[in-house]
């Protein structure tokens, strides 16, 4: 079975986000308001709303399904 609490403390997000997120731009609107808590694994845009964690980041940057984006990052990509 997936364990997703494993993908999300083995694979951080700055590994799936583009380096600018770091930096509080959104990946998916470009807007400045982006937040992104390493530690807690998860992200917020304040503008177009877009948050969650890892495995989301990886379906909606690689435009996958949830099955297809945990299996990627239990890859290791
Ligand atoms: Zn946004």
């Amino acid at each position: 079975m997936i364990d997703i609490d494993e993908i999300r403390a083995a694979v951080p997000l700055s590994s799936v986000l583009p380096e600018s997120a770091a930096n509080g731009t959104c990946p998916f609107c470009a807007s400045g308001r982006f937040r992104l808590s390493e530690e807690r694994g998860f992200y917020a845009c304040r503008d177009c709303g877009h948050r969650g964690d890892v495995i989301t980041a990886t379906m909606k940057i690689h435009d996958l399904d949830f099955r297809s984006a945990v299996a990627q990052l239990q890859e290791g990509k």
